[in-house]
């Protein structure tokens, strides 16, 4: 095992024992911070948001030249569940069969170690004549709301003059093997809660009522049938899922007048939120009676053409495992949403089969390597610009 691999691991470690259960931060912060500083960055805590919940985030940079060269990601971590389901405890960070075991070992607080050691192995070779910047954002508030956290940060930067050029998004990409994938997109996100409003009256006489019940059922076949799309380039077709339907009448002889449910799309580049609301609209007045829908947006979908970033990624992950990289836009949404308003992104990580779940858990290999990539990418990247 290397150096870098030991320190990764160590800090991984350090950092998975701060119970960071979004959006509470538990000193995680503190941890990146100082290590950090310990390279030499500047480091900015910027806190954001209302009272005793407010958010930690951390934005640091090396150097003050161009390009600038942005890392993000989180330390903050979904809950445990309960802790009797696991086989080690949660926040332990205990060593097992050469895997580092705990919440947050893959998402994503072995990659923000990588991150660290990645630059600590650049900075020593390679310090005295760099003349860009190399920076980390990290946030408190990516697992929760994300409305305290990377979104706000990108505000302060703009407000205060620190310019991203490119940026890292280390979220748990690989699919299978470290390598294996990396993102350049993510699909949209919209949630609808639909109100289906009818007249209630005795099954028995149904011509003196409205039956919001079947109107509701209609409405969702009409949607659940329909193709969105065929896909895109770069996207899979966008999908439809209806997540919860509630009528909740007890009498079996009472025609319900309301019916509601719920739907989530995943939706592609084929779309924006605007026009698939328009859509769905269109759709349920085709089915016609009384309703309301309420639409929430948690990001429309984007895309970052295969470009010079993403072109220096694939060449570090060749040259460390050798394996080919898929460029994918699967998955849910991430931070890296609000990022691509600011600069070019990609964003590539640890394995992710046990992300969000119980006995979550790194090989130390696999975080050797991440360091690595990030390391060789880093090159690249200054290399070419
Ligand atoms: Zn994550």
């Amino acid at each position: 095992m290397s150096e870098a691999a030991i320190d990764a691991a160590e800090l991984a470690a350090a950092l998975i024992r701060r119970p960071s259960v979004t959006p509470k931060d538990e000193g995680a912060l503190d941890v990146v911070a100082a290590a950090l500083e310990e390279l030499g960055f500047t480091c900015h805590r910027l806190a954001f948001g209302e009272g005793g919940e407010r958010v930690q985030n951390l934005y640091a940079r090396y150097g003050t030249g161009r390009p600038n060269f942005c890392f993000a990601g989180h330390t903050d971590v979904v809950p445990a569940g309960a802790p009797e389901a696991w086989s080690f405890a949660p926040f332990a960070a205990a060593l097992r069969d050469g895997a580092l075991c705990g919440r947050g070992a893959v998402d994503m607080k072995g990659a923000i170690a990588a991150f660290i050691t990645a630059v600590q192995a650049f900075v020593e070779e390679r310090g005295q004549d760099f003349a860009g910047s190399i920076s980390l954002l990290i946030t408190g508030d990516e697992e929760g709301e994300a409305i305290n956290g990377t979104r706000k940060v990108l505000e302060w930067l703009e407000e205060h003059g620190e310019r991203l050029d490119a940026c890292l998004v280390g979220e748990p990409t690989s699919a299978q093997s470290l390598g294996d994938m990396i993102k350049i997109g993510r699909r949209g996100s919209l949630t609808g809660r639909l109100t289906v409003h009818g007249i209630q009256g005795h099954t028995a006489y149904p011509h003196l009522a409205d039956n919001a019940a079947h109107r509701l059922v209609t409405m969702l076949h009409v949607l659940t049938t329909a193709e969105l799309d065929c896909g895109s380039a770069h996207f899979p077709p966008s999908t439809l899922q209806v997540s919860t339907i509630d009528i909740g009448n007890p009498a079996s002889n009472v025609v319900p007048a309301t019916a509601r449910a719920v739907f989530n799309i995943r939706f592609n580049d084929c779309w924006t939120s605007q026009n698939l609301t328009e859509w769905l609209v269109r759709r349920l007045d085709g089915v016609g009676g009384r309703y309301t829908l309420d639409v929430t947006v948690s990001g429309d979908s984007f895309l970052v053409p295969p470009g010079a970033v993403s072109g220096c990624l694939v060449a570090a992950i060749r040259e460390i495992t050798a394996r080919e990289p898929e460029l994918s836009t699967t998955g849910g949404t991430s931070d890296a949403r609000f990022i691509q308003a600011y600069c070019p992104v990609v964003e590539f990580g640890l394995v992710g089969a046990t992300m969000h779940k119980v006995d979550e858990q790194v090989e130390l290999t696999d975080l050797a390597d991440l360091s690595a990539i990030y390391r060789r990418f880093l090159d690249f990247y200054f290399d070419h610009s």
